[in-house]
């Protein structure tokens, strides 16, 4: 049976002399795992071309034992990341998420969507680093169906008070009377009103206002750091690539300092 869907290429791996097994999001069967038969030992137009960051136009035989690449139309290259490796760690830690978060064999298209711009930012935009980031996470999260409720506090349902806490575990609001005065707790961050009108944004916004917001330098340093932690504390999920870009990171803003 023969198959077409666009996808953006997630991961590449050399397999025998000549051939790939490319995983990619796809718009309509989420993330599946493809064969691309070496260009020479097949005349399959274009296979050699997919390459990781490569969204294309995929035509794929389906058989028993999975998809194999009979054509590719690209239709963008990301590739030009590779020459900033901060962007470069950045967008494979992004590829890393959607692979884990995506679904299998079903609609994928909000997912794809959602990466597709974050690399269009993350390569062509002025846009913080960190800032793009804290929204792959949090929207890709909520489509996951990770969604936080930041609507009001779980208690009293109060919008906005001077205290309101984000209760990382249990993914809610609470503000600091319902808490009655207790907070010892690791989960619970006292959460500043720019920060949380940012989150709600990233949660509740349609697509198309996604990326159209203001948060002070100052806050997203505090942002990226809880939409990290929501991450890691409902994802179970060991993040290479987050490990390598936090280090290439560390390692610019010393060079920053030394400046
Ligand atoms: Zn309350």
């Amino acid at each position: 049976m023969k198959v077409t869907t666009a996808g953006l290429v997630l991961k590449e791996m050399d397999i025998g002399e000549s051939d790939k097994l490319i995983t990619a999001l796809t718009e309509d069967r989420g993330v599946i795992s493809v064969i691309s038969p070496g260009a020479k030992r097949l005349r399959t137009k274009n296979s050699g071309a997919l390459q990781m960051f490569y969204y294309c136009e995929l035509t794929l035989f389906k058989g028993r034992k999975g998809y194999i690449v009979d054509e590719v139309e690209i239709k963008e290259r990301f590739e030009n990341l590779k020459y900033d490796i901060e962007k470069f760690s950045l967008a494979e830690y992004f590829c890393e998420i959607a692979f884990v978060l995506s679904p299998r064999e079903s609609e994928s298209r909000d997912f794809l969507r959602l990466i597709l711009n974050c690399l269009y930012f993350l390569l062509n935009g002025k846009m913080n680093l960190h800032l793009i980031k804290s929204i792959l996470e949090l929207r890709i999260c909520s489509f996951a169906g990770y969604m936080p409720n930041l609507i009001g506090c779980t208690g009293c349902k109060e919008y906005k008070c001077d205290k309101l806490y984000f209760d990382i575990k249990n993914s809610s609001l609470i503000c600091n009377d319902c808490l009655n005065g207790k907070n010892n707790s690791y989960d619970l961050i006292l959460i500043n009103g720019s920060v949380l009108d940012a989150m709600r944004h990233i949660i509740y916004s349609k697509f198309d206002k996604l990326f159209l917001f203001k948060i002070s330098d100052s806050s997203i340093d505090f942002l990226s750091s809880i939409c990290e932690k929501y991450v890691l504390e409902h994802v179970d999920y060991k993040f290479k690539s987050l490990n390598f870009f936090k280090t290439i990171n560390n390692y610019a803003l010393e060079v920053e300092k030394m400046i």
